[in-house]
């Protein structure tokens, strides 16, 4: 299996780029936010309990996103590989994807962090709040909460796959083809198995 972890602050480009990647190497893409997002609108009882986080820009509790994850690939046993979009968020998630991946006699292959400076990235939230309909995205104050929680919370994860030797950085400004190009080149270094 070939299993990716794409990592970056919100707005990086994380979604923009797991789509394309998904066409090319055949991933299972789980994006967590995505699937609160589907709760939400289904509404369902995880959807409320999410949602009261994601308006704020808070994590989701770890309890509560680390089952849920584990419920999404427990309904791909035959994929190829998974891309992790939008998790891990904190190190306990970090951990229990190491261990979740072991009982599957797999591993993650390794993480790559889109890099983007914040001003750009305030600049692309806003843009995304117009036409998503994403009430996170549309709320300065929830963007720059977000942003803070990333910073604060989220991106020591990094250090969780460095320390194991899988961590890969790509330059997240640019246009899309250049991105995914430098993505694949990375990606390509590892022997799909
Ligand atoms: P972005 O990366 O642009 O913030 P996401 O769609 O990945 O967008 O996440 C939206 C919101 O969903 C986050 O701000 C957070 O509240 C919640 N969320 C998503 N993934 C996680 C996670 N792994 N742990 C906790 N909360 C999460």
């Amino acid at each position: 299996m070939l299993n990716l972890v794409l990592f970056g602050p919100p707005g990086a480009g994380k979604g923009t780029q797991s789509q394309k990647l998904v066409d090319k190497y055949q991933l299972v893409h789980l994006s967590t936010g995505d699937i609160f997002r589907d709760n939400i609108k289904g509404g369902t009882e995880l959807g409320t309990l999410a949602r009261s986080y994601m308006d704020k820009g808070e994590l989701v509790p770890d309890e509560v996103t680390i089952k849920m994850l584990e419920a999404e690939v427990a309904k791909n046993e035959n994929a190829v590989g998974f891309i992790f979009d939008g998790f891990p968020r904190t190190i306990p998630q970090a951990e229990a994807l190491d261990r979740l991946m072991t009982k599957l006699n797999t591993s993650i292959t390794l993480m790559i962090e889109l890099i983007v400076p914040e001003e750009e990235l305030t600049k692309r939230l806003i843009l995304r709040g117009k036409d998503s309909g994403r009430p996170d995205d549309s709320n300065p104050d929830v963007n720059g909460n977000r942003i803070a929680v990333y910073h604060k919370q989220t991106a020591v994860a990094a250090n969780h796959y460095n320390s194991q030797g899988k961590y890969h950085k790509v330059e997240g400004v640019g246009d899309i083809e250049t991105i995914f190009h430098s993505l694949c080149k990375v990606m390509d270094g590892y022997a799909m198995v």
